[in-house]
C-alpha cells in the first residue's frame, strides 16, 4: 500500500539532489528534493482553486518533462486523466464531458482546441507555466477561480491517481480508474524486474497519456530511485541523438517503434558502441522474434519483452534479465498479478492448456467507470478477464496466441492473427506483417495480410503465400495479401487490425 508520493519520497531518501525529471538538451534536471517541493506546492494550488482529492483534473499537454511533472503532482492531490493533445475538439468535448472534469491543465503558450471546449462546457482552465529556473519540468498553474476543496490534502493509497482510456484497438476506449495503490505497485514491480537503481536513466519516448510511459518509463524510474529522460515523443531521426547525449541505461518502446529504431541502426554503429545501454523493453503488443533477434544483435544488450495493459496499470509479465533466460515472441513470466488461464466456464485449465489470459492482483484496476456491462464480463471468481489467449509452458512462461476478439472466424476453423504475422516475419524480404480479417459472404471472415517489405527487398503475393503455406494449415494462409508502404498505427503506436480490411477497402 502506498501513494506515488510516498515511492517518490522513498526513493529519494538519503539523497534529495539525486536528478528524477530530466530533459534532452542540456536543461538542468528536476532532482527528488526539487519534485517533493513541486508536489506540496501543486497540491495547495489546486486546493486553492477548489481542486482537491477525487477531483478529475484533464491534462493537455505536450509530451515532455512538464507531462510528467503534471502527472506526479497533480496526482499527488487530485485524479489526473491525460489525453491525447493530438484530439479535435469534437473529441475533447467528449472526453471531457465523459470525465466529468473538474479542471482542465494546458501549457501557456501552447495552442489546444481543449481550452475552447473547455470554455464551453464551463470548465476552468489552469494555465502550466514553466519553471525556467526550477529544472526539466518543473511549473506553476495559474488560472482558476478561488475556492474551497471538498476534500484538500494530499491523496492516500486507495484514492484514484489516475483515469486513463484504454487504446481502442478492439472496441471504443474503455476508461479504466487506477488508484494509487494498482499504480504504485505496478511500478515497484516493474523496477524489480528490470532491477532498476538510482544508477538507471530510462530515455522516455512513449506518450505520456498511455499507460506505457506513464506508468514503465516514469513511475518505475522513480520507484527505483533514477531519473527518466523526457523526450518530446518517439522520433526516429532524433533518437540515437538522444542515445548518445543522453546515456540512458534503458528505454521502453512499442515493437513499431524499435522495428524504425533498427532500420537505422547500421548508420548509427559508433553511437550504440559507446550507449551504456542495459537492455531494451519492449511491450503492448507483439514483438516478432526476429525483430528481438535482429535488435539483441545489433545493440549487443538483451531485449526484454514484456506484457501490459491499462487495467493492469501496464505490466502483467515480463521476461526476465540475465541470466535467466528470455524466449522469443513470450512474453515472460508473471511480473505483478498472478496469471492463470481459464477457460470460458471460469475454470482455471492445466499448464500447456490454451484459454484466456486472466490476472488478479494489486495492480488490477476495480472495474472500467460507468460500464456495467463490460464490467460484468470483465471479472469472474475474482479474476479478471484480459480478453487474450494464451498457455502457460512448464516453466511458468506465458506465450499469448491471440487476441479472443481478434480471432479471424473462417468457416469453422479459428486462425490467430498473431501466427499468421510470425510466420510472414520469418520471411527474409518482410520488414513487417500485419494479419487481418476480411468480411466474406460464404466464411464469414476470410484471411488478409498487409506487409511492408525491407527496403531494396522484392517479393510477390504468390511467393509469400506458398511461403507461409510451408509453415501453415492450409485455411490459415491468407486469400490476400497486399504491399504498404507503411502499416496504419493508432495513437499509442499500436498497429489496429480490427477494421482494416475496410480503412484499405479490401473485400473476399
Ligand atoms: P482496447 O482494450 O481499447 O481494445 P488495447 O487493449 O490495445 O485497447 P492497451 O491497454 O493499451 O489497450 O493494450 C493492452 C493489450 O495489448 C493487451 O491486452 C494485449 O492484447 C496487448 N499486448 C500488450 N503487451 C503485449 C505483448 N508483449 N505481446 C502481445 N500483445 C501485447
Ligand atoms: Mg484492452
Amino acid at each position: 500500500m502506498s501513494e506515488i508520493r510516498t515511492v517518490a519520497d522513498l526513493a529519494a531518501a538519503g539523497d534529495a539532489g539525486r536528478p528524477a525529471i530530466r530533459a534532452p538538451e542540456g536543461r538542468a534536471p528536476l532532482t527528488y528534493g526539487g519534485l517533493r517541493a513541486l508536489i506540496e506546492r501543486t497540491v495547495a494550488a489546486l486546493n486553492r482553486v477548489g481542486v482537491g482529492r477525487d477531483d478529475r483534473v484533464a491534462i493537455v499537454l505536450p509530451n515532455g518533462p512538464e507531462m510528467a511533472a503534471a502527472f506526479v503532482s497533480i496526482a499527488s492531490g487530485a485524479t489526473t486523466a491525460p489525453l491525447n493533445p493530438a484530439y479535435k475538439a469534437e473529441e475533447f468535448e467528449f472526453y471531457l464531458s465523459d470525465l466529468k472534469a473538474k479542471a482542465l491543465v494546458a501549457q501557456r503558450g501552447v495552442e489546444t482546441p481543449a481550452r475552447a471546449v473547455a470554455e464551453k462546457l464551463g470548465v476552468p482552465v489552469l494555465e502550466l507555466v514553466p519553471d525556467a529556473e526550477g529544472g526539466a519540468g518543473a511549473f506553476s498553474l495559474e488560472g482558476g477561480a478561488e475556492g474551497a476543496a471538498a476534500r484538500p490534502g494530499m491523496a492516500e493509497t486507495d484514492d484514484v491517481a489516475l483515469v486513463l482510456h484504454t487504446s481502442g484497438t478492439t472496441a471504443r476506449p474503455k476508461i479504466v480508474p487506477l488508484t494509487h495503490g494498482n499504480v504504485t505497485a505496478s511500478a515497484q514491480s516493474i523496477a524489480r524486474t528490470l532491477e532498476l537503481s538510482p544508477n538507471d536513466a530510462c530515455l522516455n519516448v512513449m506518450p505520456l497519456f498511455h499507460i506505457h510511459g506513464l506508468i514503465a518509463a516514469t513511475l518505475a524510474s522513480l520507484a527505483g530511485g533514477g531519473a527518466v529522460v523526457c523526450t518530446p515523443g518517439f522520433n526516429a531521426l532524433r533518437f540515437f541523438g538522444w542515445l548518445d547525449m543522453e546515456k540512458p541505461t534503458w528505454y521502453t518502446a512499442v515493437p513499431t517503434m524499435h522495428q524504425a529504431i533498427l532500420a537505422r541502426a547500421e548508420r548509427n554503429r559508433a553511437i550504440i558502441e559507446r550507449t551504456p545501454l542495459r537492455f531494451l523493453r519492449s511491450s503492448s503488443a507483439s514483438l516478432p522474434a526476429q525483430v528481438m533477434r535482429d535488435l539483441e544483435t545489433a545493440f549487443n544488450a538483451p531485449v526484454i519483452e514484456s506484457y501490459g495493459m491499462t487495467e493492469a496499470s501496464h505490466q502483467m509479465a515480463s521476461n526476465p534479465l540475465p541470466p535467466r533466460p528470455r524466449k522469443p515472441g513470450i512474453v515472460g513470466v508473471a511480473a505483478g498479478p498472478e496469471i492463470a488461464i481459464m477457460d470460458e466456464e471460469g475454470n482455471v485449465l492445466p499448464q500447456g492448456a490454451i484459454g484466456e489470459v486472466v490476472i488478479r492482483g494489486p495492480g488490477v484496476t476495480k472495474g472500467y467507470e460507468a460500464n456495467p456491462e463490460a464490467n460484468a464480463k470483465a471479472f469472474i471468481n475474482g479474476w479478471f478477464r484480459t480478453g487474450d489467449q494464451g498457455m502457460l509452458d512448464e516453466e511458468g512462461y506465458l506465450q499469448l496466441t491471440g487476441r479472443l476478439k481478434e480471432l479471424i472466424k473462417r468457416g469453422g476453423e479459428q486462425v490467430s492473427p498473431l501466427e499468421v504475422d510470425g510466420v510472414l516475419s520469418e520471411h527474409p524480404a518482410v520488414a513487417q506483417a500485419l494479419t487481418f480479417s476480411i468480411p466474406h459472404a460464404m466464411l464469414g471472415e476470410e484471411v488478409g495480410a498487409a506487409v511492408v517489405l525491407r527496403e531494396g527487398m522484392d517479393c510477390t503475393e504468390r511467393e509469400l503465400r506458398d511461403f507461409a503455406a510451408k509453415h501453415l494449415a492450409d485455411f490459415k494462409v491468407p486469400r490476400k495479401v497486399v504491399f504498404l508502404p507503411e502499416i496504419p498505427k493508432g495513437a499509442t503506436g499500436k498497429l489496429q487490425r480490427i477494421g482494416l480490411a475496410e480503412k484499405l477497402g479490401i473485400s473476399a
